[in-house]
């Protein structure tokens, strides 16, 4: 039975739609079944003077932090099962996509997507993670794990018909898509479908026509990788003769698309920029990850265009953790990085005068000034909140407003991992604060316990179950 919440604390973060819009103040929320029906200032006095109700729980949170669950815009879940496969770095130093996982993949069942998912699942929840878009094979398997994990979220099965493991299950996958847009139960816990072409180069010109027209027909969006490694740029130009993004114009994707999310973007030239539209595209940035296969996208020059873009971990293959918050340390860090491999800096090691180290110098500072917009708190904050979360009309998060799904987490400002909590927002954009969460609500319902959120996640018996076959599985996929 779905409980009524009426939620108060000192301190709630309170967004409008713009970005410098977050606001932290007393604040109650209502909250009935799935969704946020009312979000409003309010002091602790009048609070207290509010008449009890007999069917809505009033639960006072105190001076604790109650933000909007966070959101992983772009993963996969199912691939923790790689953390730590290459261990040599060899594949890293090629094609990972191509020469490791394509291989593992096609060995995989749909069981055992479904026991790696819920792993995934759950270090998300972990992490303060309310929503995943998912991407990979198997959709319905995924689909499940993220309803049996209690996340909400957007799958998109994999669809591929040139390259890559998915071939065989093209026309399988297509219904997948389908049948998970279509499905009430998960509609209700807030999971829905996404379009799922893998890559321009794995992917035909017939079938992105075709999920173009899908993507309008059924106003389900696009989420694919598009312009992500350097064969994939080759490709496209040598057998189409245009980048990846001007070949989804030319068919018709970029225009027909009800919306589309292009992960990756690191081999996008300037006039591929142009053919973006910021009301319809929305760019995806997974900065661990692109470190490991290739090097981080060019994110200022997105921003200076305007284009929306969201933060993401990828796969925990690539990154080692579901953690989005060092994603947004990440953007933060890349101001000065570039200093490290200026040649400043070596004819500073090489002759170590003062007016060396004075330009070198100079040339941080330069690059701090240039890429301030990114590093701006609320900016990065939004990566992981409001850009996401208003990608899909069926599912409205990342915003603690009436509509939205009741997605959020509460933090204990007195954990060392915040303390002491002066600016709250720049802590949860720059700290490793998640051990710090002490309650989190998705759907209404409260995820573990309250105030023992971490040890109750993993030491329940929905948790204990879900471990053991995964480990079996891939004991068996390790021998083969
Ligand atoms: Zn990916």
């Amino acid at each position: 039975m779905t409980q009524n919440f009426n939620l108060f604390a000192d301190r709630v973060l309170l967004n409008t739609e713009e970005l410098d819009g977050y606001q932290i103040g007393p604040a109650s929320l209502s909250i009935q079944g799935n969704h946020i029906t009312a979000a409003k200032p309010m002091t602790r006095e009048a609070w207290e003077n509010t008449a009890p109700s007999l069917d809505i729980t009033a639960i006072d949170l105190g001076d604790q932090l109650v933000t909007p669950a966070f959101i992983n815009g772009h993963t996969h879940l199912s691939m923790v099962m790689f953390r730590g496969l290459d261990n040599s770095g060899m594949a890293m130093a090629r094609n990972v996509v191509e020469d490791l996982y394509f291989k593992v993949e096609s060995q995989l069942s749909s069981e055992d997507i479904y026991a790696f998912s819920r792993v995934g699942a759950y270090e998300n929840l972990l992490h303060g993670v309310g929503t995943v878009w998912d991407h990979y094979y198997s959709g319905v398997a995924v689909a499940d794990a993220i309803y049996d994990a209690g996340l909400t979220g957007v799958v998109a099965p994999t669809l591929q018909d040139v390259g890559g493991p998915g071939v065989a299950s093209l026309e399988p996958q297509w219904r997948a898509t389908l049948a998970i847009h279509e499905n009430t139960k998960y509609e209700k816990h807030g999971i829905t479908a996404a379009w799922g072409p893998h890559a321009t180069d794995t992917v035909s010109d017939a079938l992105w026509k075709r999920i173009a027209a899908a993507s309008q027909e059924y106003d389900i969006p696009i989420h694919a990788h598009v312009a992500q490694s350097v064969e994939e740029y080759t490709f496209n130009m040598e057998q189409h003769q245009r980048s990846p993004v001007e070949r989804l114009q030319h068919l018709g994707v970029l225009a027909q698309a009800q919306h589309m999310l292009l992960v990756h973007g690191i081999y996008i030239n300037l006039e591929d920029l142009k053919r973006l539209d910021p009301k319809q595209h929305t760019l995806g940035f997974c900065p661990y990850s692109q470190l490991q296969y290739a090097f981080p996208a060019n994110i200022l020059a997105w921003a200076e265009a305007e284009m929306p873009w969201l933060l993401a971990t990828d796969c925990a293959a690539s990154n080692d953790s579901m953690n989005v918050q060092k994603e947004m340390r990440f953007v933060h860090g890349m101001r000065v990085a570039g200093a490290t491999w200026a040649s400043a800096y070596e004819t500073f090691r090489q002759s170590g005068t003062p007016a060396h180290a004075k330009n070198i110098q100079k040339v941080r500072t330069q690059s701090f000034h240039k890429t301030e917009a990114i590093a701006d708190t609320r900016f990065l904050l939004s990566r992981v909140w409001s850009v996401p979360g208003r990608m899909h009309n069926k599912l409205q998060v990342g915003s603690l407003a009436p509509g939205h799904r009741a997605n959020l987490v509460v933090w204990d400002p007195d954990h060392p991992s915040m303390w002491p909590c002066i600016d709250p927002l720049r802590t949860l954009a720059l700290a490793d604060s998640t051990p710090a969460i002490t309650g989190m609500m998705i759907n209404g319902a409260w995820i573990g316990e309250r105030d023992n959120f971490a040890h109750s996640l993993r030491h329940n018996d929905g948790y204990r179950k879900a471990l053991q076959e995964p480990n079996q599985r891939l004991q068996v996929l390790i021998k083969n």
